[in-house]
């Protein structure tokens, strides 16, 4: 068969790469001058760091088939995401850990002492929680809520916490212990060489060509058997019911000698402060040895019409239009919508592997 994918982020490379390796012809269109889509890597000119150019991605995963894939296509160097965050005035671990709750509170607490002492603070009249506030106020009380999450999610959202779902604060664990590994999963790592080797990798077959600088239209898709679509889902029916909510980021590059921060990431907590968290490059790859320093300062803000959309906004109380553009789309018979902008939905890096596997064994040619 003859495959168009628009995209060449993580989900066509891996779709593209299982159905070139079944025989099919497959050709990419990539509208930006680099493929790996946003978690593209490459080197600062200035220090030679390798820098994510769109944030931050560390790659986590409990699905050993996922990362059985990543590894054939990337040497992954072990790494292991261990977040700060700077409120009121001072330094704590996160996510919230034994550590971060005996420091908040100035306790010398056990792990059995913190259980009890959080749910003294905790709000237990919420007994099934919705919104990203009331997952909080039931798992961690209000002076948490209030020092690490609230300040932080209206800056990331732009929307009060009591709008959002409880989903995207479940995706940080609560410890009564002092592990400060970020993510609960089995294999973590970062790729060597970055991420945008991975995914060179990944499309090095002679079934798959890709053409840069190439925006996808939708009256191509005549031109091929089957299309996977990896853009804006609203964007393809040229928006037609209106715009999908998103979050955009704006980074603000700067340098300094050595160090700037001493970890990876630090998240600022309070409100007051307009960026959400800032990210030095460097000290991803542990690896590594750089002189100078380049870090990124984060903000977020809504997506307009030019900017590049990073974070779907999924609302408590759903969202019609969403529904209604992926109505059109399940009623089309050649063109498939993945990762991230096609399905409207803040996946993972392993998430959109997986997903992308399944979608390819199920591809009737
Ligand atoms: N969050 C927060 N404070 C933090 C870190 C995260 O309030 O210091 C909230 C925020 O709303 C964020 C969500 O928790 O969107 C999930 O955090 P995660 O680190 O998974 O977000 P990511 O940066 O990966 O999008």
């Amino acid at each position: 068969m003859n495959i168009a994918m628009a995209g060449a982020g993580l989900s066509c490379a891996v779709i593209g790469r299982e159905l070139a390796e079944k025989g099919h012809t497959i050709t990419i269109f990539e509208a930006r001058s680099h493929i790996a889509g946003n978690c593209h890597t490459e080197r600062d000119e200035q220090t030679g760091v390798m820098v994510h150019a769109y944030g931050p991605h560390i790659f986590h995963t409990d699905n050993e088939e996922v990362w059985n894939y990543a590894n054939r296509y990337a040497k992954f160097q072990p790494y292991t995401n261990r977040v700060k965050s700077t409120t009121q005035g001072r330094v704590y671990s996160l996510p919230i850990n034994l550590l971060t709750i005996n420091q908040f509170f100035g306790e010398t607490l056990s792990p059995d002492e913190a259980k009890s002492f959080i749910e003294s603070k905790a709000d237990m009249s919420i007994t099934d929680p919705q919104s990203f506030e009331e997952q909080a106020l039931r798992f961690v009380g209000n002076d948490l809520y209030e020092a690490f999450f609230k300040g932080y999610t209206k800056k990331q959202w732009g929307l009060d916490p009591k709008k959002l779902p409880a989903s995207i604060l479940k995706r940080l664990p609560v410890r009564f212990n002092y592990d400060d590994n970020y993510f609960s999963h089995r294999f973590q790592g970062m790729p060597l060489e970055g991420y945008t080797a991975m995914v060179a990798n990944i499309l090095d077959h002679p079934n798959i060509t890709v053409h840069l600088n190439s925006g996808f239209e939708r009256s191509q898709v005549a031109d091929y058997d089957h299309v996977f679509y990896s853009g804006t889902i609203d964007g393809y029916y040229d928006y037609e019911f209106g715009r999908l909510p998103y979050r955009t980021l704006d980074f603000v590059k700067k340098y300094a000698e050595g160090d700037f921060q001493g970890c990876a990431v630090m998240n600022y907590g309070d409100e007051a402060v307009p960026y959400t968290r800032i990210s030095e490059h460097k000290h991803f790859a542990t690896w590594e040895e750089h002189e100078k320093t380049v870090y990124f300062e984060e903000y977020s803000r809504e997506c307009e019409p030019t900017d590049i959309p990073y974070y779907p906004i999924n609302l408590l109380e759903g969202n019609e239009l969403i529904a209604k553009y992926k109505d059109k789309a399940a009623q089309e018979d050649n063109v498939t919508f993945v990762g991230r902008l096609g399905t409207f939905r803040y996946l993972d890096m392993d998430v959109i592997i997986k997903e992308a596997l399944d979608i390819s064994l199920c591809f009737k040619a």
